[in-house]
């Protein structure tokens, strides 16, 4: 029996004897859980239920999408909208269960080795990159100094992010060129209008990392006689390792033929060549400035590095704002080294390939039997969503390479397994939310319509507006099952 997208997207969903420990149904071969539901979670859960296994979802924010939802600028409804559309859709069969607000991990409401006790057939770890990277300069505790993803979750409202206050100043250096520079510059544009927005990069344009199609939505800001000044300071540097600074300069002019309407007065400029080394703060502990050291450019194969030329200069800003990428959590629980989850070194299985999916433990020198990494857990800021649920499908074909030499489960083997995850949060007070209840939430988010403090759509703030949210909806229908 698969339930139909239509019959979720019912506003209060079916009643509470009909949801109640849904049955596992033909067709059924073995109970995969994943640990969330980004593009990357949400890919494996639908490769391996299309492939007839019943799937549990965890996932620590209670609406799922991950970066989706609270990561993509929340201004890009289309794409949101469509990404969302599918996951509904996965949420709509009925052999996949759907647990948001849970976290899995050390001091969390569930850890790896409880889920490894509970008979699952195989563990999917698609919890994204949620370690904060820093560049460990002085200073990086000042008030006033933020890490991207955090600002990032400030405006996309992520429960935790949306109600701390931001205090960005009039002068703002991002480090980092970027798309997730371009994305925060175009919120300090156009939402707070700031007065500059500077990218500081340690190498030059050649090496600008943003996509063409996303600095449009700040281009029209950017200080073009600015640009050509800094081109010409730097441009006997990049001529030094054979770049043409004029070429450059008119790639990047290319780039900015499209930009969106100017929407404030903000000044977005680059300062190139130039290398953060420590937060300058004043009596309060509050960012003044930043020290720069002038770098010039090697040569490294195709490649270039940027080397520190000890001239260094102050840059006064009141806030800075580290786009240097992510790394994994570690409080996940997996074998974890350097900012990443340990993958298996050595190829094995089926397919060589296979190895870069599976848990290692360097400790014993073991792969973890049955639990596998995805997205962003496994290679942490790389790429975008498609790269993600192209990820995702990959593993979903490892696991399943693995799952052929493993034994089919009976059915009421899978329900208990289910059932007793259940009462392990049931007896923890983890107040799950499950796909029915994100239903009655979405039309409560809905029905709110825009908010001045929202771009996009309107979201809840914290999680607990969102419990309530769902509470009222129950009290109203009567109809909404008890969690
Ligand atoms: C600022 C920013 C802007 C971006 N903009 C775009 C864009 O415009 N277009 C585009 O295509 N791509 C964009 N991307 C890239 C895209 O968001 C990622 O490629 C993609 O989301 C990665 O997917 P993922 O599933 O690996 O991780 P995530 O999307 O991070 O999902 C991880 C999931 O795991 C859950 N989770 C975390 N920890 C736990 C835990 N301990 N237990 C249980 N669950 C947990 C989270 O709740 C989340 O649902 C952007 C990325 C960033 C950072």
């Amino acid at each position: 029996m698969i339930r139909s997208a239509e019959f979720l997207a019912r506003q209060w969903g079916p009643s509470a004897s009909e949801w109640e420990g849904v049955p596992v149904t033909d067709g059924t071969r073995h109970l995969i859980l994943v640990a969330g539901a980004g593009p990357a979670g949400m890919a494996v859960a639908n490769m391996l239920t299309k492939a007839g296994h019943e799937v549990i979802i965890l996932n620590r924010d209670i609406k799922f999408g991950g970066l989706v939802e609270y990561g993509i600028f929340p201004s890009k409804l289309k794409l949101r909208g469509g990404l969302k559309k599918t996951y509904w859709e996965l949420l709509g069969n009925s052999h996949v269960h759907y647990f948001g607000n849970v976290s899995v991990g050390r001091n969390k409401d569930v850890t790896l080795d409880e889920l490894r006790s509970l008979g699952l057939s195989a563990i999917v770890f698609a919890t994204g990159a949620q370690g904060t990277k820093t560049i460990g300069v002085e200073g990086e505790a000042a008030k006033g100094v933020y890490h991207a993803k955090d600002v990032v979750f400030h405006f996309n409202r992520l429960p935790g992010y949306g109600e701390k206050p931001f205090d960005m100043g009039k002068r703002v250096a991002v480090i980092g060129v970027g798309d997730v520079m371009v994305d925060i510059a175009h919120w300090l544009t156009r939402y707070k209008r700031v007065e500059q927005v500077t990218a500081i990069a340690r190498r030059g344009l050649a090496e600008r990392k943003y996509n063409p199609k996303e600095i449009r939505a700040i281009c029209a800001n950017i200080d073009q006689a600015d640009l050509a000044k800094e081109i010409e300071r730097i441009g006997p540097r990049l001529e030094a390792v054979g770049q043409n600074p004029a070429e450059l300069q008119k790639e990047m002019a290319e780039e900015f033929s499209k930009c969106e309407p100017k929407t404030s007065h903000t000044k977005v400029g680059f300062r190139f060549l130039s290398s953060p080394k420590r937060v300058l703060t004043d009596a309060d502990n509050r960012v003044r400035a930043l020290e720069l050291e002038e770098t010039k450019l090697e040569l490294k194969g195709q490649d270039t590095a940027a080397v520190g030329l000890k001239q260094y200069e102050e840059f006064p800003c009141d806030s800075v704002v580290f786009a240097v990428g992510d790394k994994a959590d570690d409080a996940v629980g997996l074998p974890y080294k350097n900012g990443t989850f340990v993958t298996n070194p050595t190829p094995s299985g089926n397919d060589p390939d296979d190895a870069l999916f599976q848990a290692y433990d360097e400790a014993s020198g073991k792969v973890l039997d049955g639990v596998f990494l995805t997205g962003w857990a496994r290679k942490a800021s790389e790429g975008l969503v498609g790269i993600a649920k192209r990820d995702g499908d990959w593993c979903a074909e490892v696991v399943q390479r693995y799952l052929r030499s493993k034994p089919v489960p009976d059915r009421a083997q899978i329900q208990r397994s289910v059932e007793r995850l259940r009462a392990m949060f049931r007896e923890r007070g983890v107040t799950t939310v499950s796909a029915i209840e994100l239903r009655a939430l979405e039309s409560g988010e809905q029905e709110h319509g825009p908010s001045p403090e929202c771009i996009g759509e309107f979201k809840f703030l914290t999680n607990q507006d969102m419990l309530s949210l769902i509470d009222e909806k129950r009290a109203a229908s009567g109809s909404l099952p008890r969690r």
